[in-house]
């Protein structure tokens, strides 16, 4: 196997930093794609060729200058990479992976033939009749481009329906959810795999936006074994290119059942604990992957939460409460390098580590007071 030096990345925002910034020190070169001149990822030393990720020209000419091409985001040209996939280029995961992770009833779909517990799902376009099988409240999600809960609707009743997307989606019973959780996975060339410890995941009410991600989740340690077990299930459902990490987000309901919500094939919001808080980071760990790499333990090494920045208003960042918040014990800030601050953008995050779980807790509730992005 060709020894992997220099790592082309589609996507040069934080999570193509933070694999910069973990990994630079293993001696590997960057080399991102991206169309914002002095990206996240450009800023702490990968190189940089300007240009959208979705465009076919400048894919190719990335993979001519690096050894494997991975990702920042996945809504990327799929097209064009299984292309340059049956050309022999190196590329991790495998583009047919993002195809069926970029469209979620695909997705959802593999899940089912898998055996892996997942809501009940409907193919169905017509929504009155969605209503009958399911039963009001259901979940109506857009097929592609969704994130951060952009695609997702509940219809609670009819007076609802007016309002819901027209085309490209699908339909699912709506869960009554006892706790988000989460569960990371990385699986190498070799077969390897290594799965994380549970987090639970809690949301901003207002942007529907995962702010807060506890490591240990507060659950019965039979529920975190079966949840990872159950993302040990997906990953090896993927297949063999299945190669990096992988976030396997789930609901645990009011009954007791783990069902999986979604897949992201790679680093995620939810695992940037593993920086302060795990012996190798979800980063490293990416890296680690798709190098065909040993992968590293994952143990927990302290309780852990991670707070999102979230931008305050609009306009060139400010950051406020920034010295007192690094007074405290345990805070580590992570910045992003974001030139420009929007409603709810994520600027950056910090993780919060305390021996104590109910410390860890309360000291990141302070540090969610004190510490703000703002626009000016
Ligand atoms: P996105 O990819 O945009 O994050 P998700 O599919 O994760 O979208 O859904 C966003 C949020 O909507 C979830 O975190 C959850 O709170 C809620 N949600 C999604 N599906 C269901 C469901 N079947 N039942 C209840 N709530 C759901």
């Amino acid at each position: 196997m060709k020894n992997i030096k220099t790592i082309g990345i589609l996507g040069g925002g934080q999570l193509a930093r933070m694999m910069v910034l973990e990994t630079k020190r293993l001696g590997f070169d960057f080399l991102v794609l991206d169309p914002t001149p002095a990206c996240p990822a450009a800023q702490v030393g990968a190189k940089q060729i300007i240009g959208s990720f979705k465009d076919p020209e400048k894919i190719a000419l990335l993979a001519e200058k690096v050894d494997v091409i991975t990702f920042d985001i996945e809504h990327v040209n799929t097209q064009k990479l299984n292309e340059l996939e049956q050309q022999g280029v190196v590329i991790r995961p495998s583009p047919k992976i993002l195809d069926i992770i970029q469209d979620k009833l695909k997705q959802k779909m593999l899940l089912k033939e898998a055996g892996i517990p997942i809501p009940r799902f409907l193919n169905q376009e017509d929504l009155t009749q969605a209503a009958k099988l399911l039963g009001y409240p259901f979940v109506q999600k857009l097929r592609h481009g969704g994130y951060d809960g952009q695609g997702v609707l509940v219809i609670k009743s009819e007076e609802d329906l007016k309002d819901a997307f027209k085309e490209n989606f699908y339909v699912e019973e709506a869960i009554a959810i006892e706790k988000e959780i989460a569960v990371l996975v990385a699986r190498s060339p070799q077969g390897e795999i290594k799965v994380y410890p549970v987090v639970e995941m809690l949301f901003d009410v207002r942007a529907n936006i995962c702010d807060e991600v506890l490591c240990p989740a507060r659950i019965d340690e039979s529920l975190a074994a079966k949840a990872q077990e159950i993302a040990f299930q997906v990953i090896e459902a993927l297949g063999e290119g299945a190669v990096g990490i992988f976030a396997v987000e789930m609901f645990l309901s009011k009954e007791g059942d783990i069902l999986v919500n979604e897949i992201a094939p790679r680093p995620h919001n939810s695992g940037h604990f593993t920086l302060d808080g795990c012996i190798t980071s979800q980063f490293e760990q990416h890296i680690r992957a798709i190098a065909g790499l040993p992968l590293g333990a994952t143990d927990l090494l302290i309780p852990t939460m991670m707070i999102n920045l979230l931008g305050e208003g609009q306009g060139t960042p400010v950051i406020e409460g920034f010295e007192e918040a690094l007074s405290l014990e345990g805070v580590h800030i992570h910045l992003y390098g974001k030139k420009e601050v929007r409603p709810f953008r994520k600027m950056g995050h910090v993780n919060i580590v305390d021996r104590n779980i109910d410390q860890v807790v309360k000291k990141a509730m302070k540090v969610k007071e004190i510490l703000h992005v703002k626009g000016e």
